[in-house]
């Protein structure tokens, strides 16, 4: 054939081939690989041969993040999802059937405890809220139909700490499955399995990317078996992510290990710092002596704690305003993981739905701040911390 008679076909051109080989993981947009022969494609469909054939059931920019993510989390085959939701749905919607019953922890993230309470319920599935820092009460919330245990290990924005090890005890002896959001902790802080955990999940979106700019879930289970199930329930119900966003978490995470010991290590000053500041009435930091699960963060988490810190101004919804407007160039944003500092606000946020009795009942006054302790150079960050919660002093 002629370059001509090529040239006028639409996809002519096999990829230049190279002796070398690229040092960044190519981007891979394609949604279908093409197979030689129907006999090649029954080699990879038997699994006799690995290969890709249609993106939703798994592509090359997927699966290199995964194996980053497993290797992190001490596990194998993990599932890439589009979000850290869909890596939770995969889980309650992807193991669960109709008369069975979960428990699920009382601070869950906000739209995990939705699904505890709206979705799952809609489709037969008893839900239960339990405190996860209580074996005894999850223990009260057991019962026969229990399959399933949903927690994360810091709670949010309160960071109060799960009690794991007990509940893993208990979920074993009960015959139940643990699952572990271990997104506010991440696998530098703990690893679920190690604790007894049978199924792992992130939000990739947060700190494990780290730039705010990728959305991706991940989800794994020890049990090969149960992994399996999960895998084809997110491609059955087309959880996978975007090539492009998993190329941009795989970027992210080449630095994670850095992010998160800067961020940590800074998160631990600026807790101390707020406490000596006139104007701040508590701190709440996991590793503070004065934290009410100390001991417990101290046995479970080490001396890396976390990169959140919350605490509660003096002042009322004037002082938080004055508090936001005050803390210059950090965002007053709904996340958190960003390699800026970022703060959140629960009263006029993430716990705006809860009535004002049940937001006093977690301590969530119109003072309370979560704050995602960023990169920035420390003393930096303190002295803005300084004249916000001066100018929030001012005003109460
Ligand atoms: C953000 C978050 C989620 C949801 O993740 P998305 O990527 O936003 O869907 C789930 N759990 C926790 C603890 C989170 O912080």
């Amino acid at each position: 054939m002629t370059r001509n008679s090529k040239g006028s076909l639409v996809r002519p051109y096999p990829l230049p081939q190279s002796a070398s080989t690229p040092v960044v993981t190519p981007l891979s947009p394609s949604v279908v690989y093409a197979s030689e022969t129907p006999d090649a494609l029954d080699d990879q469909y038997e699994g006799r041969v690995h290969g890709y054939t249609y993106s939703r059931e798994g592509h090359p920019n997927a699966d290199v993040v995964a194996q980053r993510l497993d290797a992190l989390e001490g596990a194998e085959g993990g599932v890439l999802t589009g979000s850290g939701m869909s890596a939770v749905s995969a889980v309650l919607l992807g193991l669960l059937k109709t008369g069975d019953h979960v428990v699920g922890g009382n601070q869950l993230y906000g739209r995990s405890l939705r699904m505890m309470k709206e979705d799952l319920p809609r489709l037969g599935i008893a839900t239960t809220l339990a405190d996860p820092g209580d074996v005894a009460a999850v223990a009260a919330a057991i019962r026969p139909e229990t399959r399933l245990v949903l927690i994360e290990v810091v709670s949010n924005p309160t960071l109060r700490v799960a009690d794991l090890d007990g509940l893993a005890a208990l979920c074993r002896e009960k015959g139940v499955l643990l699952a572990v959001d271990n997104t506010f902790t991440t696998p530098k802080a703990i690893r679920p399995f190690e604790h007894g955990a049978n199924i792992v999940i992130h939000s990739v979106t947060k700190l494990l990317s780290g730039h705010s700019d990728v959305m991706l879930g991940y989800v794994v289970a020890r049990d090969p078996a149960l992994n399996e199930r999960l895998r084809v329930f997110a491609v059955t119900a087309g959880l996978t992510p975007s090539p492009f966003d998993c190329w941009l978490a795989e970027r992210g995470m080449l630095t994670f290990d850095l992010r998160f010991d800067r961020a940590q290590a800074t998160a631990v000053a600026l807790a101390d710092h707020l406490a000596a500041l006139p104007g701040v009435r508590r701190v709440i930091y996991p590793l503070r002596a004065d934290h009410p699960d100390h001991a417990r963060a101290a046995g479970l988490l080490g001396q890396r704690g976390c990169n959140m810190v919350s605490f509660e101004l003096t002042g009322g919804r004037a002082a938080a305003n004055a508090f936001t407007r005050g803390a210059e160039g950090l965002s007053f944003a709904p996340t958190l993981g960003d390699v800026g500092t970022t703060l959140s606000h629960p009263a006029s946020s993430s716990h705006r739905a809860l009535s004002a009795e049940e937001r006093a009942a977690l301590g969530l006054s119109e003072g309370f701040f979560r704050v995602s302790v960023g990169l920035e150079e420390p003393e930096a960050l303190k002295a803005v911390f300084t004249e916000a919660v001066a100018a929030a002093a001012a005003v109460s």
